[in-house]
Order: C-alpha cells, then sequence, then structure tokens
C-alpha cells in the first residue's frame, strides 16, 4: 500500500536504527519527548524502542486529548447531557473515560441517552432526525478535530438548527508545550512534534521552541520509518548544535498549515483565558471557546453548567505520566488496579493514552500480592 510499505520496510527500519546508533554520542543521555500519542502508540506497537541504544529516552508527552481532560469537565458534560430530553453525543474514545459516577457508557447502561459519533455532523444528523430532543455534542480534541467541530457549528447556524449545543473542550497544543518546558523537573533535549496537529497549524507556531528554547523540532509521520528517520533528523541536529524547526511529514503537513481549517477555527471560536488540563493544571490561553456569534449553539453558554472541579483519585498517577515525569509502568495501579478493562484514569482507555499504549504493547506487569498490597 502506496505510503506504508515503503514505510514499515524492515531493511530502511534497520538501516534507520543503525544510524540513531552511530548518531548517539555514547557519554550523552539523550530525553526527545513525542509529543502526541498517536506516536507512543506506534513506538510500542511497532516496538520501536528496543531499535535504540539506551542513552535515547523517548519521553511520552501530554498530545492525548482524551487523556488531558480534567474529571470535572466530564462530570459537567454528562450532568448537562443527563437532563431529560437530551443526547449526550461523543466520539467511542470518550465512552469508557471514568468521570466521578461512571463513564458515559456506564451513564447509557443506567437510562441516559448516549450516542457514539464519528463526527460533528454525525451529532448534527442526529439533531436533524430527532427534533424532539436536543443533541449535545461533547466536543474534544486539539487543533485536528477543532476545524470539523467549527464547520458543524458554521452548518447548524446557517441551518437555524435550534436543538443543537457543542459542549466544547477544544485545547491547544502549543501553551501544553510551553508549560512542559516552563516545568523545573522536566530536562528535554528536543520533540518529535505531532503530526495530526501540524496538519492544521503547520510548523511555524513551533519556532520559538527552537528560537527561545534552544530545543529542535521535528514534525513527523506515525509509521515507524518515520518516527525513526525524525529521532535521526533530531540527532544530526543535535550533534552539529543546532536547534530548528524541521518537517519529517511533508507528504501530509503544508509548513503554513492549512489555511481554510485555520479560517473556519477563527470564524467559531476564541481563546479562554484559561482551561484546566489533567496533570499540567491551569494554563492561561490553552483552550478554544464558542464566540458569542455562535453562542445558540454553545452547551456552556445555553444551559447552566454544574463547574464541577475533582481531583484525580489519590493512588493514580495520571498527572505525572502525563507530564512525562513518570512512566506509565511507574504508577502504583498500572496493570492491579487500573486496566483497559476497568480503566482508572482516561490515559489506559483512550486509543492515544500511552498507559493503554504500555499495558496492550509493552510492560503488561503481573498482578501479584504484593503489589496490590502496596497499593
Ligand atoms: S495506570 Fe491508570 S491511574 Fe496510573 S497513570 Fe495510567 S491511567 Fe492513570
Amino acid at each position: 500500500m502506496k505510503f506504508v510499505d515503503e514505510f514499515r520496510a524492515p531493511e530502511l527500519i534497520a538501516k534507520a536504527g543503525e544510524e540513531i546508533r552511530r548518531l548517539a554520542v555514547p557519554k550523552r543521555h539523550y530525553r526527545i519527548m513525542e509529543v502526541c500519542g498517536g506516536h507512543t502508540h506506534a513506538i510500542y506497537r511497532f516496538g520501536l524502542k528496543d531499535l535504540l541504544p539506551a542513552n535515547v529516552e523517548l519521553i511520552h508527552g501530554p498530545g492525548c486529548p482524551v487523556c488531558v481532560l480534567p474529571m470535572g469537565r466530564i462530570d459537567d458534560g454528562l450532568a448537562l447531557g443527563a437532563q431529560a430530553g437530551f443526547i449526550f453525543a461523543a466520539f467511542g474514545d470518550m465512552m469508557r473515560v471514568p468521570g466521578t459516577h461512571g463513564s458515559p457508557l456506564e451513564y447509557k447502561a443506567r437510562g441516559m441517552d448516549v450516542r457514539i459519533v464519528y463526527s460533528p455532523a454525525d451529532a448534527l444528523k442526529l439533531a436533524r432526525t430527532n427534533p424532539e430532543k436536543h443533541v449535545m455534542f461533547f466536543a474534544i480534541g486539539f487543533e485536528t478535530t477543532a476545524p470539523s467541530t467549527a464547520l458543524t457549528l458554521m452548518r447548524a447556524k446557517a441551518e437555524g438548527l435550534h436543538n443543537f449545543s457543542v459542549f466544547c473542550n477544544h485545547v491547544t497544543i502549543i501553551p501544553a508545550i510551553r508549560a512542559i518546558l516552563d516545568s523545573p523537573d522536566m530536562r528535554l533535549d528536543g520533540f518529535v512534534g505531532p503530526g495530526h496537529v501540524s496538519t492544521v497549524i503547520g510548523c511555524r507556531p513551533y519556532e520559538w521552541i527552537a528560537e527561545d528554547e534552544g530545543k529542535p523540532v521535528v514534525v513527523s509521520g506515525f509509521e515507524p520509518l518515520d518516527i525513526l528517520q525524525s529521532i535521526v533528523m533530531l540527532l544530526r541536529q543535535l550533534r552539529k548544535g543546532e536547534a530548528k524547526v524541521e518537517n519529517q511529514y511533508k507528504r501530509v503537513v503544508p509548513w503554513e498549515g492549512n489555511r481554510a481549517a485555520l479560517r473556519a477555527m477563527a470564524e467559531v471560536f476564541e481563546l479562554r483565558p484559561y482551561f484546566e488540563w489533567r496533570g499540567l493544571g491551569f494554563i492561561s490561553q490553552s483552550a478554544l471557546k464558542i464566540r458569542a456569534s455562535y453562542a445558540e449553539w454553545d452547551s456552556e453558554q445555553r444551559f447552566s453548567v454544574p463547574g464541577v472541579r475533582v481531583t484525580d483519585p489519590k493512588a493514580a498517577q495520571c498527572g505525572e505520566v502525563l507530564k512525562g515525569v513518570l512512566k506509565p509502568a511507574q504508577c502504583k495501579l498500572f496493570g492491579c488496579e487500573c486496566t483497559p478493562e476497568q480503566p482508572v484514569g482516561a490515559l489506559m482507555v483512550s486509543s492515544e493514552g500511552s498507559c493503554a499504549a504500555y499495558y496492550n504493547y509493552d510492560h503488561r506487569k503481573p498482578v501479584t500480592i504484593a503489589s496490590a498490597a502496596s497499593v
């Protein structure tokens, strides 16, 4: 298959691994963050970590939109969706994410009208076909999915469809990277930049990371060779003492981004003054809210939102894992109290969550009486 087979060719992958080992200076320890959860899954799914020398360490970043959502936002969305006459619509990734009193699927089992949709446009279709109900779309995602929410809201407004609204949880990637770089317990040498987000925002928004922070960034695709080649490009820069933004994923990511998508986002959204991220706390101007001109289709402006703030279960270390301070298997609950079947945190549920990647492809930590007792 074009653009897949050549990026999974074993001989090319072996060569890239050799090049990484050649470029990595033995006395130096490299800490490279892959920002995007999609990269984390590819790294573990294809066993890429095993091709790296011990001194090239990959740190998993916060680029999983389901994982960074604090539990209070899930509770707020479920409280709205549980009202009589509502349909709660969300992506499948959200369905097993725990809120304080259960996940959307558990609410569904208790009788709430919960529907899985594959796009915001599907949620709009639900509103058209259920005029007696109010359809609330629980929107999540970085700049990757925000344009489709924006276009759906524009469509709802154009059609005058009033039984539809969006509970907006869209976040933006750059402030999260800034928060990580500002974190005193984090030392990083460079970034494998997020491929999907960059199809929309392009490569320019990362330039400050290279220019002001002196860290190289390589925007990367998701196939094994993409990721290894990106690490090669980062190591070449580090060897030369350079720090610049490079685009490994040129076949998909335009340097200037997708102007039509950015225009749609600018029409519908503005930046929130601040937003709470799981593990990272409140970050200013890090999320999108719906503009007043679309208030009628904004669940938060139209209905009363409880505004719940909840801390994660005490033993859960989702925050440290999201910041890259701990590896998933270092969380005390990993593989015993927290599994994909019985998740405690969103990182174990989402298809982009690093705990799910570890559990499914890497570290299946056996449950022992001692490990269970130490929780
Ligand atoms: S194992 Fe579970 S509780 Fe621990 S960090 Fe991962 S998702 Fe959170």
